[in-house]
């Protein structure tokens, strides 16, 4: 079984194959920020050094949508924050003023991909395996080769922006280079994702369908362990040579449960929806949060004339859209839903949305929309119906919106299950069952009186969780702050330990202290702030080379190579340094010495 990450203490030295054994008890993240409830677990609060914090997001606009908010915030904190996706999003992730880098693969490709197969990574069908698979195979080994360089690289389309080095990873799991490259910079990862991903025996797998009733706990336990085997076995060997060219890591074998790192490894995971509407199952450990819902910061939008002159001629509409969803025949797919609004007796606001809904002159009751933010249209409706993605759920459930949900593929089912569980809608329509007639009973369903009462109830839980300022105090909550900040001033994020000092410094303090001519040779090396073992326990080479230096005396054995760690980047000039920081810096430095001679006289030797 992999070993939990290890957590570096202040000083500790880099990775080597007994550290594991020696300091189980300290493998835990241990020192939580400002943002946790510090006093009651009775840890030291103190500030999140400032970070460069990237975040990984392969899918759909609404997979993206939830990490504006997010990374707004943790860049509002000071951190150096850059989200990382499909290349069609770039001007939507720029124009919230967040940095951009571009990661491989087109959402629509996915999105069609998803909906031919019905939401599986394998094809059923002979035809589409052949066909689809080596293609599909091609882009995810782009994707993960470009997870790589978002963690690394300047963005391609800004060459004059300062040079990129992630200290924190946040990522969705589709991502699929997340641990990867976490493990190869020795950083801090935290997944975030709309949709459970976490084995549970309180509901299925998302993207699986598992109705039998008898012994459910088990047969939704083993739904999400068969997914993560399927996608490993179909993924595993781009997932290898990923890690051996491009990072230099290990290749994960079989035995290393290479299909559940992200569960054995207990990696943080904060889900982004609101628990009054699926609560945290009892088995999910501590290092899972349910944070809340993220909705988008308000947009401003102005309205057509047209729309407005909708609006304001009847009574509010039902909104009927199916978001980043690929229709096989458009036209038949709006005659269905213009017939069904007529039969339910409704006046429709209609989004076109990627099916690419429409005709040339809509009926009366109808009104077509492009992209008109949620946030601004849906208080202007009286139900909706759409795809049930996890964002368009939460926007209608905020709003207190009766919700027909029409699965497309995924998570859709999902989210339909549960918005018609908590009684806020019609039993879900997948959309091959969605005719005329299905349309109207749905609609019907959602304007009776109760189901408005239970959506509006549920709508005022929702918006009292904050889902992107929880995600954000999870992050920090889970962070190993006790190993990444300098010891000289914990606002600074340690970059260096030394040996001699036996103190973790930031790249400036680093430059300060070690500018004295008698502290000149001393061996630093970078800091790596986790050590996820994905690969599993020390082999029995390096065990036996372990015990071997530890019975000859030997204390300081060779480093494991790792030949394309670089993040010895960050070099401070001393003479850039003004003589004010220069004094405070050694002044602190001379305190943090004698405090440790008084504590330690036969170890206190600094020089
Ligand atoms: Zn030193
Ligand atoms: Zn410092």
């Amino acid at each position: 079984m992999a070993d939990r990450p290890e957590i570096r203490a202040p000083g500790a030295r880099a990775n080597h194959a007994t550290y594991a054994r020696r300091h189980a008890h300290e493998r835990e993240p241990q020192s939580p920020s400002r943002y946790d409830e510090t006093a009651a677990h009775g840890v030291e609060p103190g500030p999140v050094p400032s970070l460069t914090i990237v975040i990984l997001v392969v899918g759909s606009r609404g997979d993206v949508q939830p990490f504006i908010p997010i990374a707004r915030r943790l860049a509002q904190d000071g951190h150096r924050v850059r989200l990382a996706t499909h290349a069609v999003f770039r001007e939507f992730v720029e124009s919230h003023g967040i940095e951009f880098f571009p990661l491989a693969g087109d959402p629509r490709e996915l999105m069609d991909y998803m909906v031919m197969t019905g939401g599986h990574l394998v094809p059923h069908h002979l035809g589409q395996l052949v066909e689809q698979v080596p293609r599909k195979r091609e882009v995810m080994a782009e994707i993960l080769a470009s997870t790589w360089a978002a963690c690394t690289e300047s963005d391609p389309a800004r060459p004059a922006a300062s040079p990129y080095l992630a200290n924190a990873v946040i990522a969705n799991p589709p991502s699929l280079g997340h641990i990867h490259v976490a493990e190869a910079l020795g950083v801090p990862l935290h997944i975030m994702f709309t949709m459970p991903w976490s084995p549970t025996g309180a509901f299925p797998h998302p993207f699986t369908h598992v109705t039998s009733a008898g012994h459910a706990g088990l047969r939704n336990r083993l739904s999400f362990e068969a997914f993560d085997w399927l996608t490993w076995l179909g993924l595993a060997d781009l997932v290898n040579d990923f890690r051996e060219q491009s990072l230099g890591l290990e290749p994960i074998h079989l035995r290393d449960h290479g299909a559940s790192v992200l569960h054995e490894l207990a990696v943080p995971h904060a889900y982004l929806w609101s628990p009054s509407l699926l609560a945290k199952p009892s088995d999910w450990g501590p290092h899972i949060d349910v944070t809340g819902f993220v909705f988008p910061d308000e947009t401003r939008f102005q309205p057509s004339s047209a729309l407005r002159e909708f609006l304001a001629a009847g009574d509010p509409p039902v909104y009927v859209g199916f978001g980043s969803c690929t229709a096989t025949d458009p036209i038949a797919l709006t005659t269905t839903i213009f017939d069904g609004l007529e039969r339910a007796g409704v006046r429709g606001l209609v989004s076109r949305g990627w099916a690419k809904l429409g005709i040339a002159s809509a009926p009366k009751h109808v009104h077509l929309v492009d992209d008109v933010p949620h946030d601004w249209l849906f208080p202007r409706c009286t139900a909706v119906c759409h795809h049930g993605g996890a964002g368009t759920t939460a926007a209608g459930l905020r709003n207190g919106l009766p919700t027909m949900v029409v699965p497309f593929f995924g998570d859709q089912y999902f989210w339909g299950r549960i918005v018609a569980d908590a009684g806020a809608g019609p039993e879900p329509v997948p959309i091959d069952a969605l005719t005329a007639e299905t349309l109207a009973d749905g609609i019907a369903f959602t304007l009776q009186p109760e189901v408005r009462a239970r959506a509006v109830a549920l709508g005022e839980k929702v918006r009292a969780q904050p889902g992107a300022q929880q995600a954000v105090a999870a992050f920090y909550k889970r962070l190993p702050l006790a190993g990444m900040r300098c010891s000289l001033d914990t606002t600074h994020l340690a970059r260096r330990s030394c040996h001699e000092c036996r103190l973790s410094l930031c790249g400036l303090c680093d430059a300060v202290i070690h500018e004295d001519r008698a502290r000149a040779l001393h061996r630093r090396e970078c800091l790596e702030y986790v050590a996820w073992n994905v690969t599993g326990s020390p082999s029995v080479a390096e065990w036996l080379e372990g015990t071997i230096e530890k019975t000859l005396g030997i204390d300081d054995p060779p480093e494991p190579r790792k030949p394309l760690r670089i993040r010895d980047e960050e070099h401070v000039s001393p003479s850039a340094v003004d003589d004010a920081t220069r004094a405070r810096i050694l002044a602190r430095f001379e305190s943090a010495v004698q405090i440790r001679v008084s504590a330690s006289p036969v170890e206190g030797g600094l020089s």
